[in-house]
């Protein structure tokens, strides 16, 4: 099997593949693999990211699993060579949504950079900005900048910039704080110290968002909903937004609509922004309520859709997963994908739980496993019983998926160990770990 992206999606199913005596190749793009937990989700949370990085290691560690880092689908490594002449069984693409959604104002993208920032990298740049070996792009975090969003990476995004904006303000006044402590709440950290917020002269970002704010997708009701259901999911979301706002000071418009782009001097300065009319889960922007926002900074935070790979045909902002249980490619017949780079949004549970559900699915669905080979010396006993059984329960299914020969294993290992080589990867996942974890990584 190969699986491309090694973080919560991709570890999961190459742990259930590599429990079940299948020899699985890990493709991933970073030297690291934790994909959103590490890159995505903010700093502050300093335990979760330390205890995700752990299960992750525990996955990818596991005998059978071959974990190739640096290597990139698309840069590296070709989709149509990968799904064609590789000789694998099947190809699992776990690589999430890192794509930013557009900001949909025709001449936007012009701006990146000159006044329009995109959520992806500004969390990137805000969780590595501190390493010493960071060389990156680095972003300004000026106060009173706008956030376009709704979600709950929005709100991470308004927290963001809050957090530095209440820490220079309180270092101007000579008391040093850390992003540790403003994150349990600006307030309450303005009161250890003797000084009420208003007094810091912090005029705060502003969050705008298309609908109403209790349609902020920051919670949601369960399938099939009933009247209450919906009515309860409604108050959750309007609390959550509430104490988010008690504890960070933002600013908040709901039913804003961006329309139009606010330019001068070649830099974005603001956009224009109508006033929307709600009707079910559309937003019409009414006429002549259109206003220029100004500030000195846009950050679009709508949300995150799969990287437009070469061979990998869309559909729409999507990869063209056929719907159902089993997300496969609607043009690859092996290629199927977990986590993510499916679901477009979610958390860790969402991932985790999808890509146990596909993988599980798959085995029972396609798998034969092991080598077809007589006397294998790679299989143990219980693992031929298992295949036998398995094999004989879909020996009529024409999409099982072929056993591959001891040549095509070998095969596929060369290329594997080329591939680690080039990055000097010796097959020893804990020492390569702490090779590429830099010493102030926070
Ligand atoms: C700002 C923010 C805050 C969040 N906060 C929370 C939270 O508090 N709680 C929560 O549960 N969830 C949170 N999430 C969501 C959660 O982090 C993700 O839903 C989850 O981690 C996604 O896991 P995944 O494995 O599906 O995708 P990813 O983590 O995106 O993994 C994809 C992997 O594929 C690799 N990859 C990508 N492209 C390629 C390629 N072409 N070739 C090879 N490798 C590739 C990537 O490097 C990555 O390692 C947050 C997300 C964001 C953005």
């Amino acid at each position: 099997m190969a699986v491309v992206g090694g973080a919560i999606s991709g570890s999961v199913a190459a742990e259930i593949f590599a429990d079940h005596g299948i020899r699985v190749a890990v493709f991933e793009q970073n030297a690291r693999p934790y994909g959103k937990i590490e890159d995505g989700l903010p700093r502050w949370h300093v335990e979760q990211r330390k205890q995700e990085y752990a299960r992750i290691d525990a996955r990818l560690r596991k005998p059978g699993v071959y974990f190739i880092p640096c290597t990139k689908l698309g840069r590296d490594i070709d989709f149509e060579d990968l799904t064609r002449n590789w000789g694998f069984s099947a190809v699992i693409l776990a690589n999430g949504a890192w794509r930013d959604r557009d900001l949909g104002i025709p001449g936007a993208n012009q701006y990146v950079g000159k006044g329009l920032v995109y959520q992806n990298p500004f969390i990137y740049w805000y969780n590595h900005k501190n390493e010493s070996s960071y060389r990156g792009v680095r972003y300004e975090t000026p106060d009173g900048a706008l956030v376009v969003g709704g979600g709950l990476a929005s709100i991470d995004v308004v927290k963001v910039l809050q957090l530095e904006n209440y820490e220079r303000a309180l270092r101007a006044r000579g008391i040093e704080t850390s992003f540790q402590e403003l994150e349990k709440g600006v307030p309450a950290v303005c009161k250890e110290h003797g000084i009420r917020p208003e007094d810091l002269g912090v005029k705060g970002c502003l969050l705008i968002y298309r609908r109403r704010e209790q349609d902020m997708p920051l919670a949601q009701p369960p399938d099939d909903p009933t009247p209450e259901q919906i009515v309860k999911t409604e108050q959750v979301r309007q609390k959550m937004l509430r104490l988010a706002r008690e504890k960070y000071l933002f600013r908040f418009q709901d039913r804003r609509l961006p329309t139009g782009l606010v330019v001068e001097n070649g830099r974005l300065v603001g956009l224009k922004v109508a006033e929307t009319r709600i009707d079910g889960r559309r937003a019409e922007p009414i006429p002549s309520t259109e206003q220029d926002i100004r500030a000195p900074l846009l950050i679009s935070s709508i949300g995150s859709v799969p990287e437009v790979l070469p061979g990998i045909s869309m559909r729409g902002e999507y990869y063209a997963f056929a719907v159902g249980a089993v997300p496969r490619h609607t043009e690859h017949r092996h290629v199927f994908g977990v986590g993510n780079v499916v679901t477009g949004q979610g958390n860790i549970r969402v991932s985790l739980v999808h890509s146990q559900a596909v993988t599980q699915k798959l085995l029972d669905h396609y798998a034969r496993t092991g080598i077809d080979t007589e006397g294998s010396a790679a299989m143990r006993p219980s693992d031929e019983q298992r295949v036998t059984e398995r094999a004989e329960a879909l020996i009529d299914r024409a999409e099982c998926w072929p056993a591959l020969s001891l040549s095509q294993v070998a095969n596929i290992e060369s290329r594997i160990h080329a591939l680690q080589q080039r990055v000097d990867y010796t097959g020893d996942y804990d020492a390569w770990i702490a090779k590429v974890t830099p010493p102030d990584l926070e």
